[in-house]
C-alpha cells in the first residue's frame, strides 16, 4: 500500500494516485509574456550581470588587484606568480585549463548524464522528450561552435575582433625575416600559433560567453524538468500558437506536474549538471575579477544570451505547431437546440425514451444514482443475421436519421440524439469520416467535446435548467461500448438529475474525485473552459497513460515503452470530461455479478462511461430491489470493475 499526494492510501500501485487532480499548467500558474523570462528565469538571468558588476567592482577596490600589474593586450594581469594578484588570476591555474578551457565537453556530458538518467524524461531511449532536450542542446552547442571554434572561417569572436579593428601584430622575429604573412591570420589561436600579438580590436570574453551559455542551457535543461517533475513551483512558460492564443509549454510535457514529487527531483546526470554549473558560476566570477575590460565581460553575456534567447524563447513565440485552436463551434443555442430536437423526435416516433424510477444510494460515501427502467427490456433488437447470409453490421452513425440529427460540427463531427435513451435529451458527438472507437483519441475529438460543454456553460439558464454537460467515452471490450464508430457521448446535467428530487446528494462523481474517494482508480486532471485544444489533448494522453501504466502495474506486466498516442488503445477505459475536469478510469470487466451478502448472486450490473457520473442503470427488478436492500452489493461490483482501490 503506498500513500497518494492528498495522504490517502490506496492500491499497490505506486502511482495509481486515485482520486487526485493535479492541476495542469494551463489551468493554474501565472503565465508571463512567452517573449520574457518567467520571474523564476529573470531572477536567475539576473545572477549572470550581478556576478559581473560584482567581480568588476571587486577589482577596482582590491588593493591586492590594483597593485598586480595589468597587460591590456593579453586581457590578464602579469602571469608570473609572484606578481598575479591570485592563484586564478593566472591563466595556467587548473580549474581554466581542465575546466574552462574543455568547458564544452563537460556541459556536453553534464547534459548527456541527465537525458539518461532522468526518469522524467521516460523508458523509451529515444522519447519525444529526450531528442527534443537533445536537439536544443545541439542548437546551443551549435551557436558555441560558431561563436568560439568556426563561423564558415574564422569565429565570430575573432572575426567581431578584427571588424573592431583588431590585428594580428608581427613578432620582432617575423618582422626581421620580412614574414608579412602573419599580420593576415584571421583567428587569434592561428596569430598567436605564429608567434603574433592579437591586438587592437573588441575582444568579446569568450570565457563569459562559455560559462554563461553553459550555466543556462543547464538551467533551463534541467531545471525545469526538475521543477515539472517535483511539481515544487506552478511556473510555466509559455508560448503563442498561430492564431495569437497563449498556451503553456508543458504541452509538450507528457508529463503530469509533480509525477515524480517525493522522488530524487534530479537524477545522477542532475547532479552532475548541478557540479558543473556551480564549478562554471565560480570560474565566471574569477573571470570578472581578473580578466577583459568590463566592456568585453558585457558583450560576452550579450553574445550568450543572443543564443539562449533564439533557443529558449523565440519558440515560444513563433511556434510552428500544427495544433489548430478552438475551430469548432456549436451553435450558441445548443442546449435549446438539443432540447427541441429531442422533444420533436420523441413525439415524431424517431427514437425510444425509457423512462425510469431512480433512487440514491450510498457505495462508501459516494452518492450513486440507480435507475431501473421496465421498459428497457423491451428495447428493440437489431435484425436477426443470417448466418447463411453475412451482412455488413449496420452503423448507426454512418447516415442517420435526418429526424435525430441535431448539428453538424465541422470540420470533423457531427451531433446526433441516442435512438435509445434514458436520459431525457442524450445526444452523441460521432465522426464524419469513419473512425475506430478502439482508438486512442485524437485532439479534435476532445477539441469538439470541449466547445460542445463550452456550448452549455455560455447558454447557462437558457433552458433554465440548463446545468451544465457531462461528456463520456467508452473505449474497449470492457468499457461497456458497442458501436465500433467513434463517438463520444453527451448529457445533460440537469436532465441526469430528472426525478431525483431536491434531496439527493447526488452530483457528478467526476467533479467530486478531488474529494471523494472512488472504490476504483481513477486519473484526473483539472482542466477549464478556456484550454486550448493542443493542453486538453495533452492532458488526456497523460491520464491515459497514467492509467496504461497503472494496468500494467495492476497485471502484474513489466513496465512497458509509453502507451503510443496513436493507433489502438492499450486499454480498456473511459473517459469523462466537464467543464472542470477530464477523467479516465482504467477497465478489467465490463460488469460483475450483484452478489448479497450471503453470497448469492443476485443479478449482474454492467456499467460503462456514466459510471464516472455516478449513475448505474439495472436491467430488471430484483436487481433494482437487491440493490436498494443493499447498497454494499454496488459497492462490490465497483471494486470489480476498475483497479480496486482499497480504502
Ligand atoms: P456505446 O454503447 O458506448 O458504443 O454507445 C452507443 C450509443 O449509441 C448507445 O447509447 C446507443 O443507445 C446509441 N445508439 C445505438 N443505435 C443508435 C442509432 N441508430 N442512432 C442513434 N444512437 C444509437
Amino acid at each position: 500500500m503506498v500513500t497518494t499526494r492528498r495522504g490517502a492510501t490506496t492500491s499497490p500501485v505506486p502511482e495509481m494516485s486515485s482520486n487526485t487532480s493535479p492541476k495542469t499548467a494551463s489551468s493554474s500558474p501565472p503565465r508571463t509574456p512567452p517573449f520574457l523570462p518567467t520571474p523564476l528565469e529573470t531572477l536567475v538571468a539576473a545572477a549572470f550581470p550581478a556576478i559581473l558588476i560584482f567581480g568588476t567592482v571587486f577589482s577596482l577596490l582590491s588593493p591586492q588587484t590594483r597593485a598586480a600589474p595589468y597587460d591590456p593586450i593579453s586581457q590578464s594581469h602579469y602571469q608570473d606568480p609572484a606578481v598575479a594578484p591570485s592563484y586564478f588570476a593566472r591563466k595556467s591555474n587548473v580549474f581554466n585549463v581542465f575546466f574552462v578551457k574543455r568547458g564544452w565537453a563537460w556541459t556536453t556530458l553534464a547534459i548527456l548524464s541527465f537525458l539518461a538518467t532522468h526518469p522524467a524524461f521516460g523508458p523509451a531511449a529515444l522519447s519525444p522528450r529526450r531528442l527534443r532536450a537533445a536537439s536544443r542542446g545541439a542548437l546551443v552547442t551549435a551557436w558555441w561552435f560558431l561563436v568560439t571554434q568556426w563561423c564558415f572561417g574564422a569565429p565570430i569572436i575573432d572575426r567581431g575582433f578584427r571588424w573592431t579593428g583588431g590585428k594580428c601584430e608581427l613578432a620582432q622575429r617575423e618582422v626581421e625575416m620580412g614574414d608579412t604573412s602573419v599580420g593576415e591570420m584571421v583567428t587569434a589561436v592561428a596569430c598567436k600559433a605564429a608567434g603574433g600579438r592579437w591586438n587592437g580590436g573588441h575582444d568579446i570574453s569568450g570565457h563569459v560567453f562559455l560559462l554563461v551559455l553553459s550555466t543556462s542551457f543547464l538551467l533551463q535543461e534541467v531545471g525545469w524538468e526538475a521543477i515539472r517533475w517535483s511539481g515544487w513551483r506552478k511556473e510555466e512558460r509559455s508560448i503563442i500558437m498561430p492564431d495569437g492564443a497563449l498556451k503553456s509549454a508543458g504541452v509538450e510535457a507528457e508529463m503530469t506536474p509533480g509525477e515524480g514529487a517525493g522522488k530524487d527531483a534530479l537524477s545522477l546526470g542532475g547532479r552532475v549538471a548541478v557540479g558543473i554549473m556551480g564549478l562554471s558560476l565560480w570560474m565566471l566570477l574569477m573571470t570578472a575579477i581578473y580578466f577583459h575590460t568590463w566592456f568585453e565581460k558585457l558583450t560576452g553575456l550579450l553574445t550568450a544570451t543572443i543564443g539562449l534567447y533564439a533557443v529558449y524563447y523565440v519558440p515560444r513565440f513563433i511556434h510552428t505547431s500544427h495544433h489548430i485552436m478552438n475551430r469548432v463551434k456549436p451553435p450558441a443555442n445548443l442546449p435549446a437546440l438539443v432540447k427541441q430536437t429531442f422533444a420533436k423526435a420523441r413525439a415524431d416516433n424517431e427514437l425510444h425514451y425509457f423512462p425510469t424510477q431512480v433512487t440514491t444510494l450510498t457505495a462508501d460515501s459516494i452518492p450513486f444514482q440507480l435507475r431501473f427502467s421496465p421498459a428497457l427490456a423491451n428495447k428493440p433488437k437489431g435484425p436477426s443475421s443470417d448466418p447463411a447470409k453475412p451482412s455488413k453490421p449496420f452503423d448507426p452513425f454512418a447516415n442517420p436519421p435526418a429526424g435525430l440529427l441535431v448539428t453538424d460540427l465541422a470540420p470533423s463531427h457531427f451531433l446526433v440524439l441516442n435512438k435509445f435513451a434514458v436520459v431525457p435529451e442524450h445526444f452523441i458527438l460521432a465522426t464524419k469520416e469513419y473512425k475506430l472507437q478502439t482508438h486512442v483519441l485524437e485532439e479534435d475529438d476532445l477539441e469538439a467535446t470541449l466547445a460542445c460543454i463550452k456550448a452549455y456553460e455560455d447558454a447557462r439558464g437558457d433552458p433554465e435548467d440548463n446545468d451544465g454537460l457531462y461528456a463520456f467515452f467508452n473505449c474497449g471490450e470492457h468499457s461497456g461500448a458497442s458501436q465500433p464508430h467513434r463517438h463520444i457521448q453527451l448529457l445533460p446535467v440537469a436532465r441526469m438529475r430528472d426525478g431525483l428530487g431536491p434531496e439527493s446528494s447526488w452530483s457528478v462523481l467526476a467533479e467530486r474525485l478531488d474529494a471523494q474517494k472512488a472504490p476504483f482508480a481513477t486519473f484526473a486532471e483539472t482542466i477549464s473552459l478556456e484550454i486550448s485544444s493542443a493542453d486538453l489533448y495533452a492532458a488526456y494522453l497523460r491520464v491515459y497513460r497514467r492509467a496504461c501504466r497503472a494496468m500494467s502495474a495492476h497485471m502484474g506486466a513489466a513496465e512497458t515503452d509509453e502507451a503510443p498516442a496513436k493507433g489502438e488503445s492499450r486499454i480498456s477505459y473511459n473517459m469523462a470530461m466537464t467543464r472542470s475536469t477530464i477523467v479516465v478510469c482504467p477497465r478489467v470487466t465490463e460488469g460483475a455479478n450483484i452478489v448479497s451478502t450471503e453470497g448469492v448472486a443476485l443479478g449482474s450490473l454492467a456499467l460503462n462511461g456514466t459510471l464516472l457520473a455516478g449513475t448505474a442503470l439495472v436491467k430488471n427488478e430484483l436487481e433494482w430491489e437487491a440493490l436498494k436492500r443493499d447498497p454494499e452489493g454496488l459497492l462490490r461490483v465497483l471494486k470489480a470493475i476498475g483497479i480496486p482501490v482499497q480504502a
